[in-house]
């Protein structure tokens, strides 16, 4: 199976920070956690998913400060958020640009690789329909190989 290569997650975090500057939002120890995972995951964590890992290292946080920190990264584009009907949304914070994603409908697993042609298949949408296309939204539904095996 072939991943993605990871973003630097350092490089990830500071250019949240920098956005962040500019909202006069406050960074706690707490919020900067979120930012650290969401910056390092290449596993689009959901936002309970991050709450749990935060609350592990500051018990004292609230799953409020998880959203808010969230919801402003997504306004600021600094996030992907992977919404889906039934309210799972995922995130992923190391690229935030549009890209595709492969789905395991029966454990959830999201899988990124990079893929070929994404600009060429936008570029041909584009031609087709007179649009101006700013962003996409590309998922790929199936079993993932650790549930194929189990079936
Ligand atoms: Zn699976
Ligand atoms: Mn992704």
């Amino acid at each position: 199976m072939q991943h993605r290569d990871s973003i630097d997650p350092q490089k990830r975090v500071d250019e949240m920070l920098s956005r962040l500057r500019g909202r006069d939002f406050r960074i706690t120890p707490q919020r900067l956690a979120v930012l650290k995972i969401l910056a390092g995951s290449m596993s689009h964590p959901s936002v309970d998913d991050i709450y749990q890992e935060v609350k592990a290292e500051f018990p004292t946080t609230s799953l409020a400060t998880v959203y808010k920190t969230v919801s402003l990264l997504k306004e600021l584009n600094e996030v992907l958020e992977l919404g889906f009907p039934d309210g799972s949304n995922r995130y992923d914070g190391n690229n935030p640009l549009p890209h595709p994603h492969a789905i395991c409908m029966k454990c959830k697993k999201i899988m990124d690789p990079e893929l070929m042609n994404i600009d060429a298949l936008s570029e041909e949408m584009s031609r087709k329909t007179g649009y101006k296309i700013f962003h996409h939204r590309l998922d790929f539904f199936g079993l993932c190989p650790d549930c194929q095996q189990k079936n």
